[in-house]
């Protein structure tokens, strides 16, 4: 078998629509073309990121829509039809974002901007699955002839990076989105990939994030269009860009173990800007503002990996800008399976992931995988207050990240 070829394609700095459209397509000859893929008469969805607000390109949340616009007029050319879909995360109403973010002109110049939160949802079979046997999705994302994914590259809390892979938790449910967090993140994004199966991705990394992505980063400017028709590919080339190994993130790890592509540098052919060239470690999520407060306790247990890590770095960091630091001291967040001191008040324990063996969960346990920052952030304050809502909208139990 060939190698997966990943393009890696360098745009002006700060580029205007016409230097994207030029590196969209020159990413896309790169890889040999798409009309292996896209046919006259295809219903093809794009899928950006749309997470939520901030939508200015420099502060690097959303897929900039100047990317959409040259990939929809690219599959305009071809003669089929592109249709723009994707839903916020949970609570983050999308119309907000599409309003704020230059999708709203492309709306009213006559694109198909959909909305997937307003959509009829179906159930998808997910073949060979680890946590679900089937997904809840939307019946345009089954029509779709081709699935494309247009990540945008960042840091994450919770999965190191998130790129062409998880950022597809945008194609779920709000519900199924939420169940992913308790039932397992990493293969249960790997199921909706396995599911969904996007043909390509062009990954918009002009302005990106890192630290406490994805919504909460540093920007970053790289003027960067990657393009590819192995996602797991694509996310390894992405990650070494931000100098992550194969090996730290977990997601693309899961996706090749699983057969849907290869994380092994040596079985990708880079073309276009040579790695070397384009290469910046980017802040881990875990290095970005750790929050340090008297009084306040953290155990990780040996098992904890970077999920509960920065998912608990996360919720600190949350409670700093909600200015609910007042809530910690006192308090021992505990994740894995550690040995945890008998002088310790069991009512001050808070404990965080599936890891934490069934006998040492307690009152206070977030049940997840990783769990959501949030429900973290809840147990903490326990009934003293209530977690403020950083980004998104409504109860706590509509708040989630992808
Ligand atoms: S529950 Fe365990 S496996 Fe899951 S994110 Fe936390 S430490 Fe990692």
């Amino acid at each position: 078998m060939g190698k997966s070829r990943v393009s890696i394609v360098k745009t002006n700095p700060q580029p205007d629509f016409t230097s994207i459209r030029q590196a969209v397509e020159k990413a896309i000859h790169l890889i040999g073309g798409i009309a292996d893929l896209i046919k006259p008469g295809m219903k093809v969805l794009l899928n950006p990121s749309w997470v939520a607000l901030p939508t200015e390109p420099e502060k690097g949340c959303i897929t900039q829509a100047e990317v959409t616009r040259a990939v929809a007029n690219i599959v305009r050319e071809m003669g089929a039809r592109p249709i723009i879909a994707e839903s916020a995360a949970v609570g983050v109403d999308s119309e907000k974002v599409i309003a704020a973010s230059g999708y709203c002109s492309l709306r009213e110049s006559g694109y198909e901007l959909i909305d997937l939160k307003k959509t009829e949802k179906v159930m998808i079979p997910v073949p060979g699955w680890k946590v679900f046997k089937e997904i809840e999705s939307h019946v345009l994302v089954r029509e779709a002839d081709v699935i494309i994914s247009l990540p945008k590259m960042k840091t994450h809390d919770q999965t190191e990076i998130t790129c062409s892979i998880k950022k597809l938790k945008g194609l779920l449910s709000d519900q199924y989105k939420k169940m992913m967090h308790q039932e397992g993140l990493f293969e249960g994004v790997v199921d909706l990939l396995t599911a969904v199966k996007p043909q390509l991705t062009i990954v918009d990394a002009i302005y990106c994030q890192e630290g406490l992505g994805p919504v909460f980063g540093k920007p970053v400017e790289m003027d960067l269009i990657l393009a590819g028709k192995d996602l797991v590919a694509v996310d390894t080339v992405c990650g070494l860009i931000m100098d992550f190994s194969p090996e730290e993130v977990p997601l693309t790890m899961t996706a090749a173990a699983r057969g849907l592509g290869t994380a092994r540098p040596e079985e990708i052919e880079i073309v276009g800007e040579p790695l070397s060239k384009v290469c910046r470690r980017f802040l881990r999520s875990m290095e970005d503002n750790p929050v340090q407060v008297e009084g306040f306790n953290l155990i990780y247990g040996g098992v904890t990996c970077t999920g509960c890590r920065n998912t608990v770095m996360s919720a600190l960091v949350d409670m700093r800008n909600a200015e609910q630091l007042m809530y910690l001291p006192g308090v021992t967040v505990v994740t894995g399976d550690p040995e945890i001191s008998p002088f310790v008040p069991a009512e001050s324990i808070v404990t965080v992931g599936k890891c934490v063996p069934e006998g040492k969960r307690g009152r206070r346990y977030v049940k997840g995988c990783p769990p959501n920052n949030a429900y973290v952030v809840q147990a903490i304050i326990g009934d003293r207050g209530k977690a403020r809502r950083m980004y998104a909208e409504g109860d706590l139990e509509s708040t989630d990240k992808k």
